[in-house]
């Protein structure tokens, strides 16, 4: 059996392959480790093997892991869906938020982002297969959307998440990844300074990488199935 250390080693493999492939520096991508639908102690042992930046979706399950792993000093990110009533906790608890789709959450979250905390990391994010059922914001919406997150007290833009329709055809994956590249080459042509595209899962992170992926979340290929089948 491997264990969760050598599972991210072999990931950083990949990654530096990738990274290497595309003509890009490995330090450039940064992982971020997604423990949803996992217990604390595994991320725990990520933490052990390195890992400081860990993503969730689902509020609760998250608070609860944070008060767990409280004595270790890990950076928080949500990647889940953004509901009106969370904005609050979401605001108070996490270094960034990767699912800001829509300006009445961004507004939310900036009123209750504390002063006496750094402001919160936020990128935009960006309905790239256009399917109805998939969240995110319309492609023609993205420049509009990140110039009001950009113009809020307390938060910080820093780019572009997408989670395209999943297909295992290479070809398919790049071309998603590559609409998300080109709506962050308009925000940085427009002045935003953004930094951070992220994009790429355990499926599908080369392709990520390949398009030019600053942060890929990597649940699965670290911390093996799920524990529960809804997450
Ligand atoms: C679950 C999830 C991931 C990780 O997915 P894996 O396929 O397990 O790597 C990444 N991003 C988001 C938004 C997720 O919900």
């Amino acid at each position: 059996m491997t264990t969760i250390s050598e599972r991210m080693q072999a990931i950083r493999c990949l990654i530096a392959e990738a990274a290497h492939d595309a003509g890009r520096s490995p330090g450039s991508i940064s992982l971020l480790a997604v423990g949803k639908a996992q217990p604390a102690g595994v991320l725990r042992e990520a933490y052990q093997a390195g890992q400081r930046a860990f993503g969730e979706s689902y509020l609760q399950e998250a608070l609860d892991k944070m008060a767990t792993l409280s004595d270790l000093p890990l950076e928080w990110h949500f990647i889940g869906p953004v509901q009106s009533n969370k904005t609050r906790l979401i605001a108070g608890h996490f270094a960034w938020v990767h699912s800001v789709d829509r300006l009445k959450i961004a507004q939310r979250l900036a009123e209750a982002r504390p002063d006496r905390q750094p402001p919160l990391n936020v990128c935009v994010q960006v309905n790239v297969s256009g399917e109805p059922s998939k969240r995110g914001c319309l492609p023609q919406e993205t420049l509009a959307l990140a110039q009001a997150v950009k113009a809020l007290p307390r938060l910080r833009l820093r780019g572009l998440m997408a989670i395209p329709a999943p297909t295992s055809d290479n070809a398919r994956q790049r071309l998603q990844f590559a609409r998300l590249r080109e709506l962050y080459e308009v925000l940085q042509r427009e002045g935003l300074e953004a930094d951070t595209l992220s994009m790429g899962m355990s499926d599908d992170f080369q392709a990520a990488i390949a398009e030019g992926a600053t942060i890929i979340r990597i649940g699965s290929a670290i911390f093996g199935p799920r524990l529960s089948a809804a997450a």
